[in-house]
């Protein structure tokens, strides 16, 4: 028997990944790949192996890795003040940052609270939603309504958003208040998947919940500009026109969750531009420093800052975070921000998009590719049992074809992506966005290749 090396004893004995069985490590045999390494969209192994970094990280690594000058700002920062909080004081990398994204919001979502990552984004989101409601004479309105097979995170708040049920069952009772309502799956849609267009029933069912919940109880409504969970679902046309309207009509606040949307991955800075509509609230993270240093932001538009009030009637959102608006991370975000301009990346995504989703769309002769869904650098594909039915898996299958055949399989052969059941079985694609044809082609060489064994293994 091999014995194992010491990265994998470190695995076996110290460490507790996140969202992972425990038996990847303690299984006799087990490996945890172990990243050294990244340059562009290339990541390394320990033991020198080469892979093409399909999801960016965790949706995070816009502009690839390696980036000395990012190193070279965290650095600069660290140096001339690593640390201070936003708490009634502010440093000048975090009001540079506000200015700057201010700059790039659509409408009045002028006010940037900055957290440390994106379940603080989603969970101040929903805090400032009730408290606002209490500000403006409506105490009432409390409740928050998000989308079936929806992720948020998983603060308790965020979580209780979050629409999995594998990830909730085990910490209920959950925070009251949060309900569901159907997401925009087109090939899933028990109302339209049949019709030749949309119906929007979808943003209707939004609109249900609030009747059902009473519209004076209800204060937010959380959404992604594209859904991830589930696999990379794109609204219909009209959906958000519907959907303001109806948060309007009821009002109800419009929370746009563009943590993994945000920052190029649909080519647009905010991802509410992609779609032409204006939130009440953004929330967004990973991507605004590509990872180089943690930060999140819930950005607020004026209308709800000032419900706080002036001089002696002013009162205060009553919520904080010792690392939220970090100096280092807002001094990276703010030289993340110069890459982007630089080398114009959302312009590069949105000329590029067509022909990523071009490449992916060879994949369709396969006769496990259900769809190719997605917009920009963020896609998914739904794998069938059926095409022409459309029927899925069975829970032993899934099993069998994503977590011990797929991921492993498409690591093999150097891609790293995410093949996932958090609904129905999807892989997602979500490269670096300085991508191109080059990578496209990899990507679809070695889907192509694995998803062929993964039929036969059926
Ligand atoms: N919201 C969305 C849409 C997400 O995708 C995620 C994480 O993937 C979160 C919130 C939570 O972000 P974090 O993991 O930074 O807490």
């Amino acid at each position: 028997m091999t014995m194992p090396d010491q990265a994998t004893r470190s695995a076996i004995d110290y460490l507790w990944m996140h969202f992972t069985r425990t038996s990847a490590h303690t299984d006799p045999g087990a490996e945890v790949p172990v990243i050294v390494r990244g340059e562009g969209p290339y990541i390394w192994d320990k033991d020198g192996k080469r892979y093409l970094d399909g999801l960016s990280g965790l949706f995070v690594v816009q502009v690839g890795h390696g980036r000395v000058e990012l190193a070279e700002a965290a650095a600069k920062q660290a140096s001339e003040l690593a640390y201070f909080p936003v708490w009634s004081h502010a440093h000048p990398q975090a009001l540079a940052l506000a200015e700057r994204l201010a700059a790039l919001t659509p409408g009045d979502l002028n006010r940037m609270f900055f957290t440390s990552s994106g379940s603080e984004a989603v969970e101040s989101a929903w805090k400032l939603a009730r408290q606002y409601f209490k500000k403006v004479g409506k105490p009432g309105k409390y409740k928050a309504i998000s989308r079936n097979i929806a992720y948020h995170g998983t603060t308790m708040g965020a979580l209780s958003l979050t629409a999995i049920p594998p990830l909730r069952q085990d910490f209920e009772p959950l925070v009251p208040g949060a309900f569901k309502a159907m997401n925009t799956n087109r090939y899933r849609c028990h109302t339209c998947a049949a019709l030749p267009a949309c119906t929007l029933d979808c943003a209707d069912d939004i609109a249900r919940v609030i009747e059902y919940e009473g519209p004076d109880s209800v204060a937010a409504v959380f959404v992604e500009p594209v859904q991830n969970a589930g696999g990379c679902i794109p609204p219909p046309p009209g959906y958000f026109e519907r959907l303001r309207e109806i948060c309007d009509r009821y009002d109800v606040l419009l929370v746009s969750d563009e943590v993994i949307c945000a920052f190029g991955r649909l080519g647009e800075t905010f991802a509410c531009n992609r779609f032409g509509y204006l939130p009440d609230i953004i929330t967004c993270a990973k991507g605004l420093t590509s990872g180089y240093s943690p930060i999140g932001a819930m950005v607020a538009s004026d209308r709800l800052f000032e419900a706080f009030g002036t001089g002696k009637d002013a009162g205060m959102f009553t919520h904080g975070y010792t690392f939220g608006g970090h100096p280092v991370s807002a001094a990276v975000a703010m030289a993340n921000l110069d890459i982007f301009d630089r080398e114009q990346l959302n312009t590069h995504v949105r000329s590029s998009e067509g022909a990523f989703r071009a490449t992916l769309e060879r994949l369709a002769d396969l006769p496990i590719v259900g769809e190719i869904r997605g917009a920009g650098f963020f896609y998914g594909i739904e794998l069938v049992k059926d095409k022409a039915t459309r029927e899925s898996f069975s829970d032993e299958e899934s099993e069998r074809l994503l977590r011990r055949f797929l991921s492993p399989a498409l690591f093999d052969r150097g891609l790293y992506c995410r093949a996932d059941d958090r609904g129905d079985p999807v892989i997602q694609l979500a490269p670096p966005l300085i991508c191109d044809q080059t990578q496209f082609d990899e990507i679809e060489a070695v889907l192509r290749s694995v998803l062929t064994e993964a039929w036969q293994r059926l």
